[in-house]
């Protein structure tokens, strides 16, 4: 019996299974490979960040959709075209194990790619699975509530600013519901005011929704700014620190949120595969077919698939069709009756598809988008986007929870609850600029510091003497150890003198190795009374 594998549980993966299933093939055996259990509806996400729809209610268990189709949760770590194998990690112990296959369907996706901006990767939460949108809804909800209370106003507004990169499709949908769902919660926040809170939304081209018409464009701008979003059109973003995103020349924007919805490359196991890529994606054929690898087919995200109906490119003289759940959908039905068609050793189907229309919803019961040639927006274009999401929703069940979500919104007050602990992130790496407090004498301690890049000046007032004394902090050098192990509030400010990077340790992470690993243990029994004593602290 042939086997036929599927890599990923996307759109591209779980439409191909889901054809091949219904074609009920007794002479293959086919399985699907994804790391996660669920199936996501990317376009939801938004959603789930803005706590419209809950995170498992935006989500489909793989199982359910596929009853005749093999599904395995594994992550895979190698592609051997040669032994015609896959690499997989899995179970408890994420044990390695092998698959045979015969045709190898490649529906990974794509990863983002935040190297392209210094400090992006660092600083920036990204849109591109569950965790994103649950992790953003969270860390928006505690930024509602730390500016509620503190007496920093500098810091307030930080907290209070937030900062979306890309004003493509994603990025548009995200300001436009982050900014509903702040506009739902304030007035549950009595001490802050609607006007301290600002939000920014970056894009480099000179229009929004830069792939639709520039009508469509103009009228985004015009629902956006009406809403109080700040758009910095042909504007590059330079960099971002823990603080601010800096875009031109001497401008900046001071936010503790700052979204990037912008940059894709190939996955680190596709870039060790020695197949074809271009642009970040597998190179394919019209037949989605990898191209020079006659079992090897790719779709999707992850793949360049020529778009025989569309007008020709510059240098190529094709058009590849774009990365939308729509063309991924489409591709599954022409790759899964190639491969049946490759076995029967007759002529393979060409991808040709024109896009029925995108649509866009700009939060505030508005949206935006063009449905064949015709141009919709306002309150008609989101119940159009609602009805077409609703439909287009692959399962169901998941589809009678995102409609009773949505049918909610219209009775109860938007969900305030935080679901995760305060930094619950036990290693992250951070940049400050030149200047940047990193923290002050009388904070209670968040984390331990380890410099990466840069330098750091650390002064002391609360000694006996009342003398300020500094310390300065180079690569390989850390700073915030004394008050996490000793109890306390801190008694110095950390400055960077330099544009910098450190490695934070979350302070019980830092606690538990400090205390059990007797390497760390013996250095700081030692360190301690080395660097604090001799300052004469007042506490
Ligand atoms: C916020 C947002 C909004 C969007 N809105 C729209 C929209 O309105 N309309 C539209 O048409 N498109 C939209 N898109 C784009 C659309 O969602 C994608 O084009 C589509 O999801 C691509 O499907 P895919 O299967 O190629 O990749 P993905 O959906 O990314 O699936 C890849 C799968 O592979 C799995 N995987 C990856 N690496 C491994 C590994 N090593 N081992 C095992 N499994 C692995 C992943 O877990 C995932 O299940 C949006 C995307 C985003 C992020």
């Amino acid at each position: 019996m042939k086997k036929i594998l599927i890599l990923g549980g996307g759109f591209g993966g779980v439409y191909c299974a889901k054809r091949l299933q219904k074609m009920r093939l007794n002479s293959f055996d086919i399985e699907l490979i994804s790391d996660n259990n669920y199936f996501v509806f990317q376009p939801l996400l938004p959603e789930v960040a803005s706590g419209t729809i809950s995170a498992s209610d935006a989500v489909t268990p793989i199982r359910q959709m596929l009853n005749n189709i093999k599904f395995r949760n594994a992550e895979v770590n190698l592609i051997d075209i040669k032994k015609k194998r896959v690499g997989i990690l899995q179970g408890f112990r994420k044990r390695q194990h092998f698959i045979q296959y015969d045709e190898l369907i490649i529906a990974l996706g794509q990863e983002s790619n935040l190297n392209i901006v210094p400090g992006l990767k660092n600083n920036a939460f990204t849109m591109r699975n569950l965790n994103d949108a649950y992790n953003l809804r969270n860390h928006v909800i505690r930024c509602l509530e730390l500016a509620d209370v503190t007496l920093d106003l500098s810091l307030k507004k930080r907290l209070l600013s937030f900062v979306v990169v890309g004003g493509g499709f994603s990025g548009v949908e995200t300001i436009g519901e982050l900014r509903e769902m702040i506009d739902r919660l304030i007035k549950y926040y009595r001490n802050i005011n609607k006007n301290e809170i600002k939000f920014h939304l970056i894009e480099y081209a000179s229009s929004l929704l830069p792939e639709l018409e520039k009508e469509i464009g103009l009228y985004t701008l015009k629902i956006l700014k009406k809403q109080n979003i700040k758009i910095f059109l042909n504007t590059k973003l330079r960099e971002v620190s823990s603080m601010r995103a800096y875009i031109n020349k001497n401008k900046s924007i001071e936010s503790n949120t700052i979204i990037s919805t912008i940059g894709s490359t190939a996955s680190k196991l596709l870039k060790s595969t020695q197949l074809p890529l271009k642009y970040g994606k597998l190179i394919t054929n019209e037949y989605c077919q990898v191209i020079d690898s006659e079992n090897i087919w790719a779709l999707g995200d992850c793949a360049l698939v020529p778009n025989k109906v569309a007008k020709s490119d510059k240098d190529t003289n094709l058009v590849y069709a774009p990365p939308t759940a729509q063309f991924a959908v489409q591709q599954a039905k022409v790759l899964s009756k190639n491969v049946v068609l490759k076995t029967l050793k007759r002529k393979l189907k060409s991808f040709k598809y024109t896009s029925r229309g995108s649509l866009a919803s700009l939060g505030s019961k508005k949206g935006v988008g063009k449905i064949f040639y015709f141009r919709v927006k306002g309150l008609l274009a989101w119940i159009i986007w609602k009805g077409f999401y609703l439909s287009f929703i692959p399962s169901f069940p998941t589809r009678v929870r995102v409609f009773f979500n949505w049918l909610l919104e219209f009775f109860v007050p938007r969900n305030a609850v935080l679901t995760n602990p305060l930094n619950n992130k036990p290693f992250e790496k951070k940049n400050y600029k030149r200047g940047d407090i990193v923290f002050e004498e009388g904070m209670i301690a968040d984390g331990f510091y380890i410099v990466q890049r840069g330098e750091f000046s650390n002064s002391y007032r609360k000694t006996k003497s009342g003398k300020t004394f500094k310390k300065k902090y180079k690569k390989g050098d850390h700073f915030g150890s004394r008050v996490i192990l000793e109890g306390g509030r801190r008694t110095g400010t950390i400055k960077a003198l330099k544009d910098s990077e450190v490695l934070k340790i979350d302070k019980q992470s830092f606690k538990i190795l400090a205390e059990n690993l007797p390497v760390m243990k013996k250095y700081f029994s030692e360190y301690l009374p080395k660097n604090f004593s001799a300052l004469k602290l007042k506490e």
